[in-house]
């Protein structure tokens, strides 16, 4: 069985979590009221990853959906799958964070979070075999940041031996235009760093980019990018929903894809890219799949793999291609840019394909990568945090609600750590006697 605890909190974690309801639902044929009306044997194989069999064959996700405000979760009821979800399930308060992590962490959401954990013990209880738990939220609120991480760290403390993992939505100036992000962004980076085993950093930054420049939108909205995220959640969660060999679970593509444990943040792309009104229906080969979905543009975290190397990766198809065609496409990228790959770790690259592809779509690929060049993302935010703390500019929200500086100094020096282990490993060679050696006391030492 091997089921998956869902939880999403905050606004962007709601909206992007409903999207991914909808989307995943579809693909494999339940309707908005939990009815099965598909047509394809493969999308019920597996289908208790996700949801939970309830009365009269009706399928009901595994979702729990959590807030501190009514808003958003009042438009997920109203919407069209909101009678899908379990009523139990929505938790929600009333006060708002206000864009202040440490509401979200010590204060407001800490209130919250026992009744949240009561139902995440509940659905995980109501599971035969749990492989795991994952979580969307935004990195720059108060909410989905502050709370989302508080609930990844309780679950970590309760369900030690499960994985977790995290969509993370990173907060860019381009998308939003609250100042203390890189704050909220920062803190929480220093929490899944130590707590979650698995992180896809979906960067508004780089969403937005795709929207304006390669989708041609004038005005992306929030609709907009979180189209592009639902088609990589759903691309990256495909090889645990449906049948097939590689990374078939949490753990399994967790083994493949983190060398090392802090270093578990993914960078995802996608192809074909389609905006939110329009749907392409122009069929794509092997090789333009997979050309794309590798394209720096295509990547859904505004940091440039052309910049670093490649750690790990895994590489997804869908729809009905030869599986010779895809090894030998494989076997051309890795050998046209061996200098991508650390050549330490052999056969990084590994793909898979599943039969059937996204709704609307033919074909499609979606790709994983741990890749050094990630670092430029958290150089981002890090500079970001990094000019207003040094004035202690609006550190006040945060004392105010019983947080000490020395957290935002840990979590500061941790992201920059977390930046200079990038870069070791990506100037570390094959024939360097010692990689693992002393390298953890340099990692942890001054900048
Ligand atoms: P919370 O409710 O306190 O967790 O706050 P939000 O989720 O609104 O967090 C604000 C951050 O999330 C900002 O960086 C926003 O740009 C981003 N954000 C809010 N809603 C969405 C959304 O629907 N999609 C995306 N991609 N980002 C969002």
């Amino acid at each position: 069985m091997r089921e998956i605890v869902h939880v999403q909190a905050g606004q962007c974690g709601n909206q992007i979590g409903a999207k991914f309801w909808e989307v995943m639902s579809a693909e494999h044929g339940i309707s908005p009221t939990g009815d099965y009306i598909g047509d394809n044997e493969l999308q019920l194989q597996r289908i208790n990853v996700y949801f939970n069999e309830g009365q009269e064959g009706r399928y009901v996700p595994r979702a729990i959906l959590t807030d501190l405000e009514p808003g958003t979760m009042d438009s997920i009821r109203s919407g069209v799958y909101g009678s899908l979800f379990r009523p139990d399930n929505f938790i929600f308060g009333q006060s708002g964070a206000g864009n202040n992590w440490a509401k979200g962490h010590y204060t407001e959401g800490a209130e919250l979070v026992d009744s949240i954990m009561e139902c995440v013990r509940k659905e995980a209880e109501g599971c035969d075999m749990l492989q795991g738990f994952q979580a969307t939220h935004s990195m720059g609120g108060g909410t989905g940041s502050g709370m989302g991480t508080l609930l990844v760290s309780k679950i970590k403390e309760e369900y030690p031996d499960r994985i977790i993992s995290t969509y993370s939505v990173i907060p860019s100036p381009k998308v939003s235009d609250t100042v203390v992000e890189p704050y909220n962004a920062t803190l929480s980076i220093h929490q899944l760093v130590e707590n979650a085993d698995q992180c896809y950093a979906l960067d508004n930054e780089a969403l937005y980019d795709i929207c304006f420049k390669t989708l041609k939108l004038a005005n992306p909205t929030y609709s907009d990018l979180n189209h592009l995220i639902a088609n990589a959640i759903t691309g990256t969660t495909c090889s645990l929903r449906f049948p097939g060999q590689l990374n078939c679970d949490l753990r399994k593509l967790a083994v493949n894809m983190v060398p090392f444990p802090r270093l578990h943040f993914f960078l995802v792309g996608f192809a074909p890219l389609t905006a939110f009104s329009s749907q392409s229906f122009r069929v794509l080969t092997v090789p333009e799949l997979t050309q794309q979905a590798f394209d720096a543009k295509n990547m859904m975290c505004a940091a440039d793999p052309r910049h670093g190397r490649y750690l790990t990766c895994a590489m997804m198809f869908r729809g009905s291609m030869s599986s010779e065609e895809v090894d030998n496409e494989m076997l051309q990228m890795v050998n046209k840019h061996s200098s991508y790959f650390v050549e330490w770790i052999p056969n990084n690259l590994k793909a898979s394909i599943c039969d059937v592809p996204p709704k609307g779509l033919k074909m499609s690929s979606v790709f994983i990568g741990n890749s050094t060049a990630i670092q430029e993302a958290w150089k981002r935010v890090a500079d970001q945090f990094t000019v207003m703390f040094r004035r202690k500019a609006f550190l006040h929200w945060y004392t105010g609600e019983g947080m000490d500086e020395m957290e935002f100094t840990e979590a500061e020096s941790n992201l920059n750590d977390l930046v200079s282990e990038y870069q070791q490993y990506q100037d570390a060679t094959a024939d360097e006697e010692d990689i693992s050696g002393d390298f953890d006391d340099e990692a942890y030492g001054e900048e």
